[in-house]
């Protein structure tokens, strides 16, 4: 992929290209936004550009564009995958380093990955060009020691050196870590343009509108929802069936449908992982749970909207009649308060509190919290 065909970061690059022009580059990134907005797009284009060995220039306004030219040594061994020029670090290095080899990845990015994987390597000079470009994958699991370890080379890295943070959450990175980068936001992608998109997958406009909101904006969230394959359907079908019961639920169904949420979990996460090896067990379960548990969450939050009178931009528009009934039987005041059950349940999850007990205890939390039985 080259800048030119990054999708809707158009501001993003822009600065880029003009820092890039004036040679005024910053040695360090976050490139900090939502997961599938275009961060790792953007970070391996501009890393091909700078890598590339016949750079092509164009003027955009009174802005020049360059690129990379796809075709050159560089460029082909980049899209290959083995660029020694390009280091991307991540937290599943972890076996592969001396002082923890054989270990297995945990949820932060450890100091032997950051010391052995980058801190290192940035003295060595480039093999093929003019620089070497680090990219370091969800930096917000940096934790304090490997924050304090790439302080040093934050602040003074080596001429030819580049690295660029990917970062969901800046806030969570010391603020010495923030002050030695420069940070660049990623915004989300209009929803009309993400619907767009997806109609040309075959994405029908009711599901894809649910998927741009359900999303926040994120095409590529989108479309990983959409390609995972469950065993019963695609996730559009388990979202709708988790509304539907979430409308009809009353508290005799409590086990029962936190063991349906469960099997369901399971299912999603085997998927999650089936389309991405490098994410392990731990991490796909846990992104599945967080994925039903969020489905639930955007219903509760659509019934207060429409508890509210407000019934314009819901996320489940597609199910007006699911979420009119559990807004129907619930205050406002009980929705707002499962909200923040489930934003518990969520820290549960990344806490390795036992799946089932965390659906159960969520459900039950619901039932306690005054749901009116169906009639
Ligand atoms: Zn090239």
């Amino acid at each position: 992929m080259r800048l030119k065909d990054i999708f809707c970061q158009d501001q993003v690059i822009e600065r880029l290209q003009r820092a890039y022009a004036a040679s005024k580059m910053a040695h360090a990134y976050i490139f900090a936004g939502p997961d599938g907005v275009g961060r790792r797009s953007t970070a391996r284009a501009w890393a091909k550009m700078l890598l590339c060995r016949d750079r092509q220039k164009q003027k955009i306004g009174d802005c020049p564009h360059f690129d990379s030219c796809g075709r050159c040594e560089s460029c082909r061994i980049f899209e290959g995958g083995g660029h020694p020029d390009f280091k991307e670090v991540y937290k599943e290095l972890r076996p592969y380093t001396v002082d923890d080899k054989g270990k297995e990845a945990k949820q932060d990015l450890p100091i032997s990955v950051i010391r052995e994987f980058l801190i290192d390597k940035v003295a060595a000079r480039p093999i093929l060009g003019e620089s070497v470009v680090f990219l370091v994958h969800e930096a917000e699991r940096l934790n304090v020691n490997s924050q304090n370890a790439l302080l040093k080379v934050l602040e003074e890295p080596p001429r030819h050196c580049v690295i660029i943070l990917l970062c969901t959450r800046p806030e969570m990175l010391l603020p010495t870590t923030l002050s030695r980068c420069q940070l660049l936001r990623f915004g989300p992608i209009e929803e009309d343009i993400i619907v767009n998109r997806l109609a040309e997958q075959g994405i029908g406009k009711v599901e894809a509108t649910f998927w741009a909101r359900f999303c926040e904006g994120s095409l590529g969230q989108a479309i990983q929802w959409i390609a995972l394959k469950l065993k019963e359907g695609a996730c559009y079908s388990l979202k709708t069936e988790l509304i539907r019961r979430l409308a009809q639920f009353r508290l005799a169904d409590a086990v029962d449908l936190a063991e349906w949420m469960v099997e369901r979990a399971k299912d999603l996460g085997q998927a999650i992982q089936a389309v991405d090896e490098k994410v392990g067990k731990t991490d796909s379960n846990r992104r599945a749970q967080k994925g039903v548990l969020r489905m639930a969450l955007c219903a509760f939050k659509d019934a207060m909207r429409l508890s509210a009178g407000i019934d314009g931009g819901l996320v489940n528009a597609d199910q007006k009649d699911s979420i009119a009934q559990i807004a129907d039987r619930n205050t406002p005041e009980i929705l707002a308060e499962w909200v923040v059950g489930l934003d518990k349940s969520m820290r549960w999850v990344d806490d390795s509190v036992n799946e089932k007990l965390i659906f159960e205890e969520f459900l039950l939390d619901c039932a306690g919290c005054g749901i009116v039985p169906v009639r």
